[in-house]
């Protein structure tokens, strides 16, 4: 069968009418981003922020005309807002939490009754979030190596990049091309060395990526969860975008978080991040799993010397300080940047290398909180820790 065009798709979203505008939503403006491959289509509805729970119908019809045409295997639109919000728009939809604190765990709550976590990920036992205060400190590196050391553990364990605006867990897990549909409606994640994965960088071009904002990421976030087939997992393992804003502290709500995890480097403009991150789920609930200092020290490949270039083990005594669990040291490692930077994690190619290790001893610590943390009582009680 002739695969279909981008105009094909341009044509069938032309009957599409905006509840708005009255016109259609290619002549309001509405879709940009329209990717075609293989059959698999995908592009955004950009739409005012301020009508993004109300655009859901709109989108779901979008869908469900490009769906019709023949040649056609999936396609995923979703809402993206171009202009920032104002005020806390992400709020909106799961209460409306005005400050920190009090008001988010309101708002967590009222998601909770309204999208339970077992309907978002029915087969995943367990979720943890790899997160960062800032870019750059190898938290996708760290996220990948540690899904990779679980595998080999014979961990079932998946990889949700939810990096909307700079997905890099597809180049690192050396994985390109498009999910297969899985069902009528349901994607089938991609997968390499044992670790299921998506990413919105499967679906839409790099530069349509870059473009999202706001609450309409969050959609993004929930069919990336919700309209895949992950199937059984142990541990589902979540690549926050870097930051401790309103987006991340948003997916942390939205996300059914059994644990957290905190990447960082030694320098202490990073820690000051790590009491922000670790702020920031404690304001959700999500209880953190501990910290994990990446770039940690240098150990010189041609003498073996060992040099603490950041004022190593910060981390650690920021991690003590705030009363959570330090997990791992990860050295700053030339190899560690190539095979991760060309799609082959050092956890995977090297597994008997003192860094494989390292990611090993991690993976290990955090399966077993998850376990406990989901055994029994389930989510564990939020702690109390003194700042
Ligand atoms: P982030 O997700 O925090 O933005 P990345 O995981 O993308 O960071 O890493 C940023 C860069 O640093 C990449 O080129 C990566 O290969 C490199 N990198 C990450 N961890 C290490 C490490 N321990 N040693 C050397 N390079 C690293």
């Amino acid at each position: 069968m002739a695969s279909v065009t981008k105009d094909q798709v341009l044509a069938a979203l032309a009957d599409v009418a905006d509840p708005d505008s009255g016109q259609s939503v290619v002549a309001a403006g509405l879709v940009s981003g329209v990717v075609v491959r293989d059959g698999n289509v995908g592009f955004a509805l950009e739409v005012d922020p301020d009508r993004g729970a109300a655009m859901e119908p709109l989108r779901k019809a979008c869908e469900s005309a490009v769906e019709r045409l023949p040649g056609v295997l999936s396609v995923t639109a979703v809402l993206t807002a171009e202009r920032p919000a104002q005020g806390r728009a992400q709020d909106q939809g799961h209460g409306h939490g005005h400050g920190h604190g009090q008001g988010h765990a309101q708002g967590r709550q009222a998601q909770a009754a309204q999208q339970q976590p077992s309907e978002l990920l029915p087969g995943v036992k367990s979720v943890i979030a790899v997160a960062s205060g800032k870019g750059g400190v190898g938290k996708s590196t760290t996220a990948v190596n540690i899904a990779a050391a679980m595998a080999a553990q014979q961990v079932r364990v998946g990889l949700l990049d939810c990096d909307i605006y700079g997905p890099s867990i597809p180049r690192m897990l050396n994985l390109s091309g498009q999910p297969e549909m899985a069902g009528e409606r349901t994607l089938r994640p991609m997968a390499n060395y044992g670790i299921k994965c998506m990413s919105i960088g499967f679906l839409v071009a790099e530069d349509t990526a870059m473009i999202w904002r706001g609450p309409m990421v969050m959609q993004a976030l929930e069919q990336m969860m919700r309209d895949v087939d992950w199937g059984a997992l142990d541990v589902l393992i979540c690549d926050l975008p870097p930051g401790t804003g309103d987006t991340q502290l948003t997916m942390a709500q939205r996300v059914p978080l059994t644990g957290a995890v905190i990447v960082s480097t030694p320098q202490d403009i990073a820690l000051l991040d790590v009491t922000r991150g670790i702020s920031m789920f404690q304001q959700v609930d999500v209880p953190i799993f501990g910290v994990v200092e990446n770039m940690s020290y240098y150990v010189c490949p041609a003498c073996g010397h060992r040099a603490d270039i950041f004022h190593h083990g910060g981390a650690r005594e920021t991690a003590q300080r705030l009363g959570v669990d330090f997990l791992g040291e990860i050295p700053l490692d030339l190899e560690i940047r190539t095979t991760s930077d060309s799609g082959r994690p050092i956890a995977v190619t090297r597994p008997d290398s003192p860094h494989a290790a390292s990611y090993q001893h991690i993976a290990r610590s955090l399966v077993d909180k998850a376990t406990s943390a989901t055994s029994g009582a389930g989510r564990a009680q939020p702690r109390i820790v003194m700042m």
